[in-house]
């Protein structure tokens, strides 16, 4: 089945994420997502503030009440493993479980993507699975061909255009129109209007005590708070 990999440290889980969930799976027509919270990101100066434990339960949360369509998943993949969660490793694993790197579509908003030259296994990592970038406020994927120049050639770009709201996915090198069912693993840049929210901001608000409400699902919100997580103030004193 054709699946998406949403990996992240989570800490927490928020509207930005899902809407990456979102955009991939309206515009590469993906039926479901694995949404993988990372153990020990490789790539970060401090370890997660709260527990992977925490971060999997907001994560489970997060995905209940969404809506009809494609299905959202937690997945505790990374979490089983005291290792760094390498995504080469999860991609391999995957693979070992029987998915097929043309059906692995594994997603990143355009920030994370602009780094990928320092991820482990790049750049045979694009041999393992579909990567699809995702536009983030102040981080448009327009730009990523000329950051990343080397990898133009496997790029795919996908606007939603017109009144009629046309879906058109080109490559970049020659303006050719390709479908996500049949290309070899690519790098599709899925321009979306995802949400102006991180996990940095959420934190401050919840040390300072203002709002946070919109940010994160209200089940989120509620655990967050239930637990004084990154110093909430309890539910009930809101
Ligand atoms: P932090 O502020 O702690 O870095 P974050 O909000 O950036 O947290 P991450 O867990 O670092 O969230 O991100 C996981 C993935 O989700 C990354 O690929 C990141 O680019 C993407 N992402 C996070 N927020 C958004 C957003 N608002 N729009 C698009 N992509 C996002
Ligand atoms: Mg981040």
């Amino acid at each position: 089945m054709r699946t998406g990999i949403l990996g992240g440290t989570f800490d927490p889980i928020h509207e930005g994420h899902l809407a990456v969930a979102d955009a991939a799976c309206a515009m590469l027509d993906l039926p479901r997502v694995l949404v993988i919270p990372s153990h020990h990101p490789p790539h970060r100066p401090a370890e997660p503030r709260v527990s992977p434990y925490h971060r999997f339960a907001m994560a489970a949360l997060a995905v209940l009440p969404r809506k009809p369509g494609p299905r959202y998943d937690p997945s505790d993949l990374e979490l089983v493993s005291a290792d760094r969660s390498y995504t080469a490793n999860t991609l391999r694993r995957l693979q070992a479980d029987g998915l097929d790197p043309c059906a692995l579509f594994f997603l990143t908003g355009a920030d994370a993507f602009a780094e990928i030259a320092t991820w482990r296994d790049y750049p045979a990592l694009f041999d393992l699975a579909h990567f699809v970038v995702v536009s983030r406020p102040r981080h448009p994927v327009a730009a990523i061909p000329q950051v990343l120049p080397t990898l133009r050639d496997r790029m795919i770009m996908g606007q939603v255009q017109g009144a009629r709201k046309e879906l058109v996915m080109r490559r970049i090198v020659d303006g050719q129109a390709v479908s996500p069912r049949k290309a070899p693993p690519a790098i599709w840049l899925l321009d979306w209007p995802t949400p102006d929210v991180s996990s940095t901001d959420i934190r401050r608000r919840l040390r300072e005590n203002e709002s946070i409400a919109g940010m994160v699902p209200e089940n989120v919100e509620a655990y967050i708070r239930r637990y004084g997580l990154y110093g909430a103030s309890p539910e009930a004193n809101r």
